[in-house]
């Protein structure tokens, strides 16, 4: 069995230099100019022939032969903040920081693409990398399966990684079904009848629908979710009116849905549309529902979280590998990808030994950096092993 962790430790500088040149240049959403020159100049480096993607996307394929294809992803974006981490490398914008360590994901699968090179002519199957734009703004992931990242050639089975600062340093958690909560952002617009304050008769009032459309909706988690799901319904913001004297045409609500199950989310989205019309209607109104965000739960497959999980383990001391089901309440856009291709997703440990446990996007978060060489194999064994799962081969 091939010793990856040498072969990590003998890239192990490239590796650092990749990290902190994106962590002192990050850049937000789809705006990615430079992380994407950087990324495309560092794998043509490396011999592959790396190919732009959508919106700011860059994929390569490694593997001459026929075989399966397993797609690694990393996301490239950093958060509208400044950071104040102290370190000597922190970055020194006013507006981006690498807050959720995404400079960490695309710098480990960039180490994991110089290995996946070395072990090209042995690898059996194709290895597809995709560094994703705009994973915080949740459209990144969706803009790289509508431009075709699951084609040409066909994925068979995807995973990604995340970098966590509130786990030990090194320990890589893993779990089947549903590991992330699902986000969908929506607006709900009632349309009333505006008039003087004085004679509401003659007026619908949007401002009074509003508010019974938010008590109504309160009884869908209370009286409908069953009561082991876990399922979060609430409004952020409620817009209406200018003048204590006039009744306006409208009102703006907007709200917030998260769901571990895929299949909770769709009820809540088919009762908030007939919540809001009927209530709408029971006033003589009505009200439109829009989402400005959609996305699923990451859901993971049993058979590919095992079948990498399992490589992983050969490779790791495992104490440090937690295979328990995970769920935790964050969101993650590789939903896009999870609903459509059998994957797995991996979370690396990376608390630093000292100081303050912090939660990602704290302007003063750090990572330890070691534990990038974690991430690095679990890219490299979960990948090759999925590759060699049936086959006769001695990689
Ligand atoms: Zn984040
Ligand atoms: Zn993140």
């Amino acid at each position: 069995m091939l010793d990856y962790r040498q072969l990590i430790e003998k890239y192990e500088k490239d590796l650092i230099r990749n990290r902190r040149y994106l962590h002192q240049h990050p850049e937000l959403g789809f705006d990615l100019d430079n992380t994407v020159r950087y990324v495309k100049e560092e794998l043509t480096a490396m011999g592959c022939e790396p190919k732009e993607i959508g919106n700011h996307g860059v994929t390569a394929v490694i593997g001459k032969r026929e075989g399966r294809c397993i797609l690694l992803r990393a996301d490239m974006d950093a958060l509208p903040m400044k950071e104040e981490s102290g370190l000597p490398f922190a970055c020194t914008s006013d507006s981006a920081a690498h807050t959720c360590g995404h400079d960490t994901h695309t710098a480990m699968l960039l180490t994991a693409a110089r290995i996946f090179k070395e072990l090209e002519e042995d690898l059996p199957g194709k290895v597809k990398l995709l560094f994703q734009p705009a994973e915080e703004i949740g459209y990144g992931c969706r803009d790289m399966v509508e431009n075709g990242i699951l084609e040409n050639p066909r994925v068979d089975a995807a995973y990604g990684e995340h970098i966590m600062s509130c786990f030990p340093k090194e320990t890589v958690l893993y779990g089947t079904g549903s590991m992330s909560t699902g986000a969908d952002l929506f607006t709900i617009t009632v349309h009333g009848k505006g008039g003087h304050g004085s004679v509401p008769h003659t007026t619908i009032d949007p401002i009074n629908i509003a508010c019974h459309i938010v008590l109504n909706l309160q009884t869908v988690n209370s009286r409908e979710v069953d009561a082991k799901e876990m399922a979060v319904l609430d409004f952020g913001s409620i817009n209406a009116g200018s003048a204590g004297n006039a009744i306006p045409e409208t009102a703006v609500l907007k709200g917030n849905i998260r769901t571990f199950n895929n299949d909770v989310r769709k009820q809540i989205k088919k009762r908030i549309s007939e919540i809001a019309e009927q209530t709408a209607a029971m006033f003589g109104g009505s009200a439109r529902v829009e989402y400005s965000l959609e996305m699923a739960a990451v859901n993971t497959d049993a058979r590919v979280t095992e079948l990498t999980g399992n490589e992983i383990k050969k490779h790791m001391d495992l104490e440090k590998v937690n295979d328990h089901t995970l769920k935790l309440p964050f969101s993650e856009d590789f939903s896009y990808i999870s609903e459509r291709v059998p994957s797995a997703f991996f979370l690396i440990g990376a608390c630093p030994e000292k100081g303050e446990v912090l939660t990602q996007h704290n302007p003063r978060i750090i990572f330890d950096e070691e534990s990038m060489k974690t991430g690095v194999l679990v890219y490299v064994a979960g990948a090759v092993g999925y590759l060699k799962q049936g086959k006769e081969e001695t990689i």
